[in-house]
């Protein structure tokens, strides 16, 4: 994409519902060249945000079926007659393509469906940048007229946080396990869950999955109720995304929880709070950049950080000291 990007058609292609054009958007907003940037603007200005989507976030450890799932669900849902679009977060992956869905082989099916869009994460490794840039790209799909975007993401560090602040609901996908390691699921990540899955249910680990789905349900009852949720949520599912089994209770269950909170106002409530959230992330990523693009700054920066290493400064002082010019500027 060059300087001459038309923004105007590629708006129309994007508001066309036009899958290459959404690819193509969707590349210009994971640009980091400054003109590029400039004209990603314009353009998440231009496409509106007249249309909403559901937009799901799915996060569970790497194995426990988060590509079959999607295969199943996806497919699932465009023989509804839905338009599904598939975007990953994933800011730990090292692999070729820093991409979890940079396997050609996952979710074939679904790809090859033309209502069906499958976005791998961009190859960056900080979580700031991936976050914004797959935000953008929820952006993009709802202005192409999907009517749900998942947006996937492995259980490491803060991925779960950042997914769940772009999402309007939250999937935690599980494995049957032996009763010691639920205590391997972090708290923070069940109290962020809408709905557990607690997958391949189905031969011979079907009664462990039963088990184990009782184990979360319990586990979830403990939890402190939230505001957010009607009588019943958050709930534990057993499904088989291999056998495509339960996956339309679950279905039936999001659309059960989102239509409440669509008539309690708690969807626009999270919507305008995630607004606020991600414009103050902006706001703190783009003075960061300031900063490390400043050479006098960054001259200081170095000897600062120098001067802590060697136990001159402490880390508040020198943080102070390197501010202090723009203090002053700004007063
Ligand atoms: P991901 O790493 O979370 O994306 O997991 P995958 O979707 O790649 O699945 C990991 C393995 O679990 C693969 O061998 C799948 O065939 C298997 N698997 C996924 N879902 C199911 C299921 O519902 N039942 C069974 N028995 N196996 C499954």
């Amino acid at each position: 994409m060059s300087k001459t990007t038309d923004i105007s058609a590629l708006t129309q292609g994007v508001q066309a519902g036009d899958r290459r054009a959404l690819a193509r958007a969707i590349t210009l907003v994971e640009s980091g060249r400054a003109d590029h940037r400039a004209d990603a603007l314009k353009l998440l200005e231009a496409v509106g945000t007249d249309k909403q989507a559901l937009r799901i976030g799915l996060s569970g450890t790497p194995g426990v079926g988060k590509s079959t799932f999607i295969e199943s669900f996806g497919l699932m849902l465009t023989g509804m007659g839905k338009r599904v679009a598939v975007l990953a977060v994933d800011p730990s992956s090292t692999r070729s393509g820093g991409s979890i869905l940079g396997d050609k082989t996952r979710m074939d099916y679904l790809a090859r469906d033309p209502n069906a869009f499958i976005r791998p994460s961009p190859s960056q490794t900080q979580l700031g940048g991936v976050a914004r840039r797959s935000r953008e790209a929820v952006t993009l799909c709802e202005a192409a007229g999907f009517d749900v975007v998942l947006i996937e993401t492995v259980g490491v560090g803060q991925s779960e946080t950042v997914v769940a602040q772009m999402a309007d609901l939250f999937v935690l996908l599980l494995a049957p396990a032996g009763g010691d390691e639920l205590q391997g699921v972090k708290r923070g990540i069940m109290e962020m869950a809408d709905l557990i899955l607690v997958n391949k249910a189905d031969g011979d680990l079907k009664a462990q999955a039963t088990r184990t789905c009782a184990d979360y349900a319990g586990a979830l009852r403990l939890l402190r109720k939230r505001a957010q949720d009607p009588e019943g949520f958050p709930k534990a599912l057993t499904i088989s995304a291999l056998e495509a089994d339960g996956l339309q209770t679950a279905w039936q269950e999001m659309e059960t929880l989102m239509s409440w909170r669509r008539e309690n106002g708690i969807w626009d409530a999270t919507r305008k709070a995630q607004a606020s959230f991600w414009f103050g992330e902006d706001v703190r990523q783009g003075l960061l950049a300031l900063l490390q693009d400043d050479p006098e700054t960054a001259t200081r920066m170095k000897a600062a950080e120098a001067d802590v290493k060697d136990g001159r400064m402490t880390p508040a002082a020198a943080a102070a000291e390197v501010l202090r010019p723009l203090k002053d500027r700004l007063r």
